[in-house]
């Protein structure tokens, strides 16, 4: 039993008082008195393809490295995201992350699954996805279900068999969001119906990147995501991909179903210099990663320091750490972790006065 002692970061307020702990909260008790380090739930990526030298692809040993990384800035759930590569890569990442699965190590984050993104995706907006898209068919679906780890797959639903491929996925529990995509918002209004006559949960994957613009006569992707008030949408708040407006009108409109994500490659806590990404040549320079065109390819941001991107755009600490764990935990339905609440996980972050991580529990361990 362990016992920690400062500002409780509770989905209705920050409260000062005590949390007890095991494997899951036993005890939380609001005290006037308490002082110390701030205390939230772990935060929860749904889309990363790597940090810290691993990326998905590799396998197990690239998710185990990732993993690593990320937890020491908070993560302690991530969904190990796939990018569009010739079929066999794809396979033998899933692979990796079914090893992971099958031989736990308690010291690193959860990972419940697999993000996969890509390769049913537009042709005409990959953003930095490398240009092997495919349309999905049958005998692809079988092979990706029959894998059982894929939690969240990103499709745009304009392709030809990509409505019927997130009736599938749906019906498997697959989240099932829209992304790398051309669709107006008619086409995206009816894929929601699709998505949700089989029992499906709809997102948008890194919204406004990937996915064309708003206007008044013509909201796209973007205005049907914001539009629709049951959508979740996922959002790199890095303040290079999105415009700080941009994130605000967002969370404005979605205040319970926006959620952040890093979208972190391989190179991220490397340093600025050459990486890859997919098999693509990728420059990081100033932490910005980008492929040699210029197109921004993926991230080398963290969620400790997304959250304190939130803060220091207004955002309350609250809020902040809402969009970092309980919606997520909400989008993947994962109701036994994403807020202090007695009977939860403990995964925690503590932070000190300057949102900096201090230590990070997993399941009630220290690993950090
Ligand atoms: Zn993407």
């Amino acid at each position: 039993m362990t016992r920690l002692e400062g500002r409780l970061v509770l989905p209705q307020g920050v409260v000062a008082g005590q949390l007890e702990f095991s494997e899951t909260i036993t005890g939380l008790e609001a005290d006037p008195g308490s002082s110390g380090p701030y205390l939230l739930p772990g935060f929860i990526d749904t889309h990363l393809h790597g940090g810290g030298g691993g990326d998905t692809m590799d396998g197990a040993d690239g998710v185990r490295t990732l993993a690593r990384f990320h937890l020491a800035h908070g993560t302690t759930t991530l969904y190990p995201t796939t990018i569009t590569n010739p079929w066999d890569a794809i396979l033998h990442a899933l692979d990796g992350v079914r090893q992971v699965q099958a031989d736990p190590d308690p010291t690193l984050p959860s990972i419940p699954g697999v993000h996969l993104e890509g390769p049913f995706i537009s042709p005409d907006r990959l953003g930095a996805q490398p240009p092997q898209t495919v349309e999905p068919t049958s005998a692809q679906l079988d092979d990706l279900l029959s894998e059982g780890v894929i939690r969240l797959v990103t499709l745009a639903p304009e392709l030809p068999g990509v409505p019927e491929a997130a009736r599938r996925f749906a019906e498997a529990g697959v989240r099932v969001s829209v992304g790398h995509t051309t669709a107006d918002a008619e086409t995206v209004a009816a894929f929601a119906k699709t998505v949700r006559g089989a029992g499906g949960t709809l997102g948008f994957t890194h919204l406004y990147n990937a996915m064309g613009g708003l206007a008044g006569r013509e909201p796209g992707v973007v205005g049907a995501s914001l539009a629709d008030r049951d959508a979740y949408s996922e959002l790199i708040l890095d303040l290079r991909h999105v415009h700080p407006a941009s994130f605000l009108a967002a969370m404005h409109a979605k205040p319970d179903r926006l959620h952040l994500i890093t979208d972190s490659i391989r190179a991220n806590g490397l340093g600025d210099g050459e990486t890859e990404l997919g098999g693509q040549r990728v420059i990081v320079k100033d932490g910005a990663a980008t492929l040699p065109d210029g197109t921004i390819a993926g991230s080398t941001l963290t969620l400790d320091r997304a959250l304190r991107n939130a803060l220091e755009l207004g955002v309350n600490l609250t809020q902040a750490s809402r969009m970092l764990s309980l919606i997520p935990a909400q989008y993947l339905g994962l109701s036994d972790r994403g807020d202090l609440r007695q009977g939860k996980r403990a995964d925690l972050v503590v932070l000190d006065d300057d949102f900096k991580v201090q230590e990070v529990y997993v399941a009630g361990r220290r690993v950090v």
